[in-house]
């Protein structure tokens, strides 16, 4: 498995920020993400020193050319989960490999996934559930759906089977996005995957079953929201990151509650601009730089 001193996840203004002062500072780094929403024809108008106009995938190839050459090694690629091992380091579970790091810093952007589920705010907590490792001993040898449509609800499905055999995977109606590999593994698994949306829920103070758009209803004592890919609230959750809302909560020097683990960009809230995140990440990295320096390198 891979090592690396820091790996940030996020290759946005706030990731690649990270990377230019971790790598230049020769933190071992590693990003990974893909490219961010603003990487597209967006005219940017309102960052420093670009009087003419820049476009946001030029701001980020710059970012990445500016990171890369400093050494920074950056893969577009998703992170599944994050899991603290006995070793005393983080491992970075991602749709293809496997990375083993000290120090992580989250630069996932703003999560706005909300299931389309009617109701689903009356079962949070009553049923609803949002993080397989934290919940998913509640739910031993019950009947438990996973409510997402990738790769990420997938992973989260096979998680779910170390505490019940009773396992299955709707997409909300959408068409599932899930790699063949994954599903060969659904497969073998016996975890099906149900392409309906859900009308209702069912139960009065806590989860009973679900009725799907055709009429059908399942029995259910569970749903677990994986919807998209995994969002830096999702790692928190798994890790015991303290949130607030959809944002983590980050001191002033962008640190977490969580040993080695910093957070910075529109993950942690506020003021949502790229000029924001990029501070955020530089702050971040420094705090990273630090604690890599006097914690890892024993
Ligand atoms: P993001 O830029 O959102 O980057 C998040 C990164 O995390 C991406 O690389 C993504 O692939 C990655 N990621 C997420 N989940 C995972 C996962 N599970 N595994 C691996 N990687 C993951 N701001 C301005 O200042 N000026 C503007 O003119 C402006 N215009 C905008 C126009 C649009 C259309 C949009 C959407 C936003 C605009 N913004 C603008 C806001 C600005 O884009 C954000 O504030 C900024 O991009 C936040 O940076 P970030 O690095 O925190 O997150």
């Amino acid at each position: 498995m891979r090592e690396y001193e820091v790996i940030i996840i996020g290759k946005g203004p706030a990731g690649l920020s990270a990377a230019i002062y971790t790598a230049r500072a020769n933190i071992k780094t590693l990003i990974l993400g893909c490219d961010p929403k603003i990487a597209g024809d967006y005219a940017i108008d309102n960052y420093f020193g670009f009087h003419e106009t820049i476009s946001g995938k030029e701001l980020i190839e710059r970012g990445v050319a500016q990171a890369s050459k400093f050494g920074a090694e950056i893969l577009c690629d998703r992170v599944l989960s994050i899991h603290f091992d006995d070793s005393g380091k983080y491992i970075v579970k991602t749709e293809r490999d496997e990375y083993k790091t000290c120090s992580i810093i989250l630069a996932t952007g703003v999560s706005r996934k909300k299931p389309d589920i009617p109701d689903y705010e009356k079962f949070d907590g009553k049923g609803i559930s949002w993080c397989v490792s934290c919940d998913g001993f509640f739910f031993k040898d019950k009947s438990v759906l996973v409510a997402g449509e990738g790769n990420y609800g997938a992973n989260q499905a096979i998680e779910l089977t170390d505490y019940t055999s009773n396992v299955a995977i709707c997409t909300l109606g959408k068409e599932s996005t899930i790699s063949a590999d994954y599903r060969k593994r659904l497969k073998d698994l016996n975890i099906p995957v149900i392409e309906k949306s859900i009308s209702k829920l069912i139960g009065d103070d806590v989860l009973k079953g679900v009725r799907f758009s055709d009429g059908e209803e399942l029995k259910v004592d569970g749903i677990f929201i994986a919807l998209g890919d995994a969002s830096s609230t999702d790692f928190a959750k798994s890790l015991g990151i303290i949130t607030e809302g959809n944002f983590i909560v980050v001191d002033k020097d962008m640190k977490t509650n969580a040993p080695g683990i910093f957070a910075a960009g529109d993950c942690t809230g506020g003021f949502l601009q790229i000029a924001v995140a990029v501070g955020a990440g530089a702050i971040a990295a420094r705090s990273a730089i630090s604690y890599v320096k006097e914690s890892c390198r024993k």
